[in-house]
Order: structure tokens, then sequence, then C-alpha cells
């Protein structure tokens, strides 16, 4: 088989060839049709992600090379284990790729990817910048029947972290109206899924006026520019006293702390983004208010197969999508890095 590799760390992807896996126990070969790039790749390809304050944490390292990067892979069973249950040869499935050890406490309760040993394709194992992949368990395939494919490789990554984190407001949405705070590519796509779920639109915030204006299209009625002078206690006020949760896709001191102000008591934040900085909420008011700050990181298998589902529905709006060769993997990371591409690029291997 024929993947772009990562050979060197930061240094251009090479093609390399090796011998296509023969799927042993329950593990299944997928020939790859769509895998998306997704920004998170740049840092693996860099091997550090840079966290603020002039710390990096370090992703790869030169002992793990050559790895191959994708985990946002869609593709047709190709070959299967002797125990590999549930799915057929020729069939398109979505790749589950956040995958965990399976075995311990947290793999057993469904959270696979919250595990400290991971088996993520496309960040841990290799993934699917190639023309296959080896899944390691048939049951991380989900079946896609007419849904486009590219667009189910995308959903595995930002459509569950948009599914995974709206979600986590449901317990105190009866509480009062709830707020999408960014909204870049997951956040629109947090809004697409919240308009599919809920009869109750929810507030936005950001920074960029036209996001705002396209929010306000879908139907949004309040929609606040984060740039402006004191709009957290406008939100308030126009809010008669707050609102019960907040999903922030931004994740950073500006918008994390005073999301604490507006949230009314008993209400939740839940962080998604990674921009940085630090906390600085006063801790009785944690207490006082029954606050509650939750991080959200991508999402379960379940949510993944509930995403496919909803998107299976017509109930979410697709994404836009650029499709390119696998051979192309180079130039779109560069693009990327240069911040020129809108929406999401596919390669198809
Ligand atoms: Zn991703
Ligand atoms: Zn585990």
């Amino acid at each position: 088989m024929k993947s772009q590799a990562i050979t060197a760390l930061g240094k251009p992807l090479e093609e390399i060839e090796k011998e296509t896996p023969t799927p042993r126990g329950a593990e299944v070969l997928i020939r790859t049709r769509h895998c998306g790039v997704c920004h998170s790749d740049l840092h693996l390809h860099d091997g550090y992600f840079d966290v603020g304050g002039g710390n990096k944490l370090q992703v790869k390292t030169d002992e793990s090379l050559p790895f191959v990067l994708g985990h946002e892979v869609e593709g047709t069973v190709e070959a299967l284990g002797p125990d590999a249950k549930g799915v057929e040869v020729g069939k398109s499935y979505a790749v589950y790729p956040w995958i965990g050890c399976g075995v311990c406490g947290i793999c057993e309760s469904g959270r696979e990817h919250l595990c400290t040993r991971p088996r993520a394709i496309g960040t841990s194992i290799d993934g699917g910048y190639s023309d296959h992949v080896l899944v390691p368990d048939a049951k991380y395939l989900i079946d896609i029947g007419d849904l486009d494919g590219a667009l189910a490789a995308c959903y595995m990554c930002s459509g569950i972290t948009a599914y995974s984190a709206i979600r986590k407001l449901e317990p105190v949405m009866s509480g009062g109206p709830y707020m999408i705070i960014g909204l870049g590519g997951v956040g629109m796509m947090a809004l697409q899924v919240a308009l599919a779920l809920y009869d109750e639109m929810p507030i936005v915030a950001d920074i960029d006026d036209k996001k705002l204006e396209y929010a306000r299209s879908l139907g949004v009625k309040q929609a606040y520019n984060l740039s402006e002078e004191g709009v957290f206690k406008r939100i308030k006020k126009e809010t008669d006293g707050g609102v019960a949760g907040i999903v922030d896709f931004v994740g950073s001191e500006k918008t994390v702390n005073p999301s604490v102000s507006i949230v009314r008591q008993g209400g939740k934040i839940v962080v998604v983004g990674l921009l940085g900085g630090a906390l600085a909420t006063p801790i009785p008011m944690m207490a006082f208010k029954a606050l509650t700050i939750e991080g959200s990181y991508v999402g379960s298998l379940q949510d993944a197969r509930e995403v496919i589902a909803l998107a299976q529905s017509g109930k979410l709006k697709p994404i836009q999508i650029a499709e390119r060769p696998l051979s192309d993997a180079n130039d779109v990371l560069e693009s990327m890095r240069k911040g020129e591409i809108l929406g999401r690029v596919v390669l198809t291997p």
C-alpha cells in the first residue's frame, strides 16, 4: 500500500510503500475513499502543540516515524480478520478514529476517546493519508448507507466534537437560554446540530459579523459581536439575568472568564476551544452558583453513530468540501498553514 507519511517532523510528507497488511483477529482492512485534512494534523506534523506561554506539548518524536496522518476516514471494507463481525466486504463505512486500549475502566464505560493508552487512528496509529487503513476492530466501523462519503469522513472529527459538546448542555437547558461562542468550523457545526435537535434557538457570539449574519439567516434571533465593549453585560441584560448553558469553541480567557459572570444558578460552561490562557474565577462562585465548568474532547463511538444517524435523517445541512488527490497532501497542509483553506479539504486516495 502507498501512503503519504511523516518521515521527519515538520518536513514535507514522503510517499512510502509497504506491504498491505492482512487483518488478524477482529481487524478490518479498509480501502480508503476519503480522508479529511484537519487543522490538528499540522500540530502532529510538527510533533507538538503550542499550549501558550511559550510552552510546547510534544505529541510525536523521531522514534515514532514514519507516521501516517489522517483521522477522518471513510472507505470500503476490503478484507476481514477471522473474528471481525457485523460488516460486509465492499460496503462503505465511516471509521471511528478515537480508539482506546479497549480494556481499561474508561474504555469499558464507552469513553474510549478519553483512554490514556490511545490507539487513535491517524494520531496514535497510522491513518488515512494512505490507500489502505487497518482498523483494530470491526466495531469501530459505522455503516453510512447513502450518505456522502466525504461528509461522513469529516463528521468523525468536527461533527462528533460539536455534537458531543452541545449535548452536554441538555441537563441545564430547561433553566434558561443557551449560547454558542465561536462560529468557526466546529462552532458552526454545533449550531447546525442545535437547529436539528432542539426547538429553542441558541444565542450565538463571535468576533466576525459575517458569521453572525449567517447565523441570523439560519433563524438565530440573538447574535452578539464579542469585540464590542461590555458585550457580556449586554447579554446578561437582554437574557433577563443570563444564560443557563454555554458551549465555548474559542476557549480563551477572554471568553471563559466573562462567561462565568453571565451563567445563571446551576448553569454550565462546556469548554471545547484550545486558544489558551488561565481560568480566573473566584472559587466561592463555583459553590454559590452551583456552577459546572466541563471540558469536552472529541466524542464517543456512540456519539459518532448518532451524528451519522442525524446526518442520514437529512436534518444536518452539509458543509462545504473540496476533494483533492492523496498526492496533493503536502500542498493542502501548506495552504492550511497559511490559512488559505475555507471549508474542509478531503483527500481521495
Ligand atoms: Zn480532526
Ligand atoms: Zn483504555
